[in-house]
């Protein structure tokens, strides 16, 4: 798929985010500014995530309220998971949530079960490339 500007995006991940169910783990990669942030923005919209969805900064990830309680990491930090404490991740990863985790390469070992993975791509301006799998 392709998205012309950041509410095309938003609204990708809306589409994304009303076929979610508590358990599922989405995977988003792509680099800085690519919009990952953004998509999943719009798909804890249709979560029914009523506060602001930013990037983590001062953690690896927050947690929302909403029609289904979210989890949002963002692993730009972490090269890999061995020195960390093994908690680290479930403390987000709980029963019941919807977890979406930016830059995944270190958490991925550890991961179960991966519900969809996306990535989204530069494609020159405001476009850009994105591929969700399963579609
Ligand atoms: P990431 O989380 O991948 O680092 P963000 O979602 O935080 O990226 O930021 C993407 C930036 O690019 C935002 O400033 C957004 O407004 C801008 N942008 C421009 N065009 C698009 C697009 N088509 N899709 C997503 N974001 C876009
Ligand atoms: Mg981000």
């Amino acid at each position: 798929m392709r998205t012309e500007s950041a509410t095309e995006t938003e609204g990708l991940g809306e589409r994304l985010g009303s076929d979610l169910e508590p358990g599922d783990v989405v995977l988003v990669r792509g680099e800085l500014g690519a919009g990952k942030t953004t998509l999943i923005r719009g798909a804890c919209r249709a979560l029914g995530v009523t506060e602001p969805v930013t990037s983590p900064t001062f953690t690896i990830g927050q947690r929302y309220a909403g029609r289904i309680p979210v989890s949002h990491l963002d692993l730009y930090r972490l090269a890999d998971l061995d020195d960390e404490d093994p908690a680290l991740l479930e403390d987000y990863l709980t029963p019941g949530v919807v977890a979406f985790v930016e830059w995944p390469a270190a958490a991925e070992p550890r991961l179960e079960s991966v519900t969809r993975r996306v990535t989204l791509k530069h494609a020159g301006g405001d476009a850009r490339e994105i591929i969700v799998w399963p579609g």
